[in-house]
């Protein structure tokens, strides 16, 4: 079939096809373009764990590209119509599309339905380490950082895909749930060969405050002490970090997408910590969440080893 749809006849015979289909598909489950279901998710590292979970059941399309950062990106009006075209759309909330408020709003009125992933988790504020400034208390949207959080998620989103698809995932989300499990069972085993007094993080801006919640880790600090890494440090913000840092002898700065780099080396030169960059908010090449959080905590725990 893809050898013989290179030819003119067959391509305008397909093309038909796809017309009355997607006439016949106005309003229904289905569409056109693939013959499945169309998941929309906002981030890669969400749509990593949907496509785990629906399979080739459904075509699952990221609209931040991976590498973009997501407190920045800004939506094109194709991302928009993806959005409205959508059975489903996949956001994480908490307040991190906040960018992809209108096309998600405009989606919702046109009947698609929204699974909220940060509805589903044991939500962590902003400003509960042991830095704390403007905005604490604000709900913290990094809930991927731990993947206890994304076996609520993937519980809570499996239901949501039989009703607005059709497509029956319990079983998947019944080993993929097993798998994140055995992630969160086999991270943390990783970081207990880290001393509980070593376990000390800062950040880029505040995105590890799940992971350090599920780990034992203390949150020292952070260059841009914010939720968000479009925040902006400020001098009084980085002279309390670098005192923090010397006071619990810090030995490394993790630095992630958004991280003014000067300003971590300049930390960084002050307090003789190192500056390590780790992938918070991209998937590693494989496109595995799981590949993605063995990847985080090997960076940290290799940073702080004494
Ligand atoms: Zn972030």
């Amino acid at each position: 079939m893809t050898r013989t749809a290179r030819s003119p006849y067959i391509a305008v015979l397909t093309a038909l096809l796809l017309a009355v289909l997607a006439v016949a598909g106005c309003g229904g489950g289905s569409d056109g373009g693939s013959g499945g279901p169309r998941i929309a998710v906002t981030t890669s590292v969400l749509g990593s764990v949907v496509r785990e979970l629906v399979g080739d059941r459904a075509e699952v399309r990221v609209i931040m590209p991976n590498g973009t950062d997501p407190h920045e990106f800004q939506p094109s009006a194709r991302d928009a119509a993806r959005l409205r075209q959508a059975d489903l759309v996949v956001v994480n909330g908490l307040g991190l599309e906040e960018s992809l408020e209108d096309p998600l709003a405009e989606a919702r009125s046109a009947g698609v339905p929204v699974f909220t992933a940060g509805d589903h988790v044991d939500v962590r504020r902003f400003g509960q380490g042991e830095a704390t400034d403007d905005g604490a208390g604000a709900d913290d949207p990094h809930l991927w950082m731990d993947p206890g959080q994304m076996e609520r998620v993937v519980a809570a989103l499996a239901p949501a895909v039989a009703d607005a698809t059709g497509v029956d995932v319990s079983a998947t989300a019944t080993s993929l749930e097993r798998r994140l499990s055995a992630l969160s069972g086999e991270l943390a085993a990783r970081a207990r060969t880290i001393p509980p007094a070593r376990r000390l993080l800062v950040t880029g801006h505040e995105s590890m405050g799940y992971f350090a919640r599920a780990y034992g880790f203390t949150l020292v600090g952070a260059i841009v002490p914010s939720l968000s890494s479009q925040a902006q440090a400020s001098a009084s913000s980085l002279a309390e970090l670098r005192a923090r840092m010397t006071a619990r002898g810090v030995p490394v700065i993790f630095t992630e997408a958004g991280t003014p780099s000067a300003v971590a080396e300049a930390v960084g030169d002050a307090t003789g910590a190192r500056v390590v960059e780790v992938a918070t908010h991209t998937l590693p090449d494989d496109g595995s969440y799981l590949t993605f959080m063995r990847d985080v905590m090997d960076r940290v725990v290799a940073g702080l080893r004494p």
